[in-house]
């Protein structure tokens, strides 16, 4: 059975193209201002358009606002929107993102499907996608995701293991590891965050990566709905934003 949500009439109107063109503007004036505050340029921000939950239309209505990056966090609803719409790796013109945690079980999907896997988070996951993608005869490019708030919830390496894991990925040749990723504290007030971005840019400017051709520090995804300026002015490269360009989900 498909994994794609139905689109249901709240849903389909709120996904209007209209409606997304018109939240996809806003939020580009506000990366602009955030850039300026911060002495950036808006071209070294991407946006990832977090379509999880939503419906087939999301896409469509999200690539006539020009994005051109989704992200996804469960394996077979990527696999299932992307047999849909394929991404860049399987010739489509859009980029998938696996964002969410994935179970080693479902590293096939990733290998298959996701031109992007953005949770990388523990040496057995590293070994057995590494697996799948080279039986897909591809290279994938991952970040690696930190555990930036120690919150036993939350999926991630302990920052001070971070870089050793990293080192310990050089021997996967299937593997590209272009950065760091961290969801900073659910917070109301985003200011509270900006300490645990600050320690992420760290851990990120801080990794020796010359020894180790695999890993290339390029890109920290820090920032989503509720906190993409903070993250944008303490050097985020990646934003990962839903219900800022969908607005509100049912569940997570
Ligand atoms: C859902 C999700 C997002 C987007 O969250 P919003 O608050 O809706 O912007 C970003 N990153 C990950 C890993 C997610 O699961």
């Amino acid at each position: 059975m498909s994994k794609i949500p139905d689109a249901t009439p709240e849903v389909e109107a709120q996904i209007q193209p209209d409606a997304v063109h018109e939240r996809v503007q806003s939020i580009q004036a506000r990366i602009a201002q955030a850039c300026e505050r911060a002495g950036r340029s808006p071209n070294e921000i991407t946006v990832v358009a977090v379509s999880k939950t939503f419906p087939m239309q999301a896409i469509a209505s999200g690539t006539g606002a020009g994005l051109k990056h989704f992200g996804e966090n469960r394996a077979r609803q990527l696999r299932d929107k992307a047999k849909a719409r394929p991404g860049a790796f399987e010739g489509g013109d859009i980029k998938w993102h696996m964002v969410g945690h994935l179970q080693t079980n479902k590293a096939k999907f990733i290998a298959r499907h996701a031109d992007w896997f953005d949770a990388l988070d523990s040496p057995r996951l590293a070994e057995e996608l590494d697996k799948r993608a080279a039986k897909n005869d591809r290279t994938i490019p991952c970040l690696v995701q930190v555990n930036i708030t120690g919150d036993e919830q939350k999926y991630g390496l302990d920052p001070s293991e971070t870089h050793d894991y990293l080192d310990h990925c050089a021997q996967y040749d299937h593997l590209a590891i272009r950065g760091l990723m961290a969801l900073g504290s659910f917070v109301d007030d985003p200011e509270e965050v900006r300490g645990e971005f600050q320690k992420m840019r760290t851990l990120f400017d801080t990794y020796d990566a010359s020894d180790n051709p695999q890993v290339e520090m390029a890109e920290l995804s820090i920032g989503m709905s509720n906190d993409f300026e903070v993250a944008i002015e303490e050097g985020s490269t990646m934003i990962r934003l839903g219900t800022s360009i969908f607005g509100p989900r049912d569940y997570e």
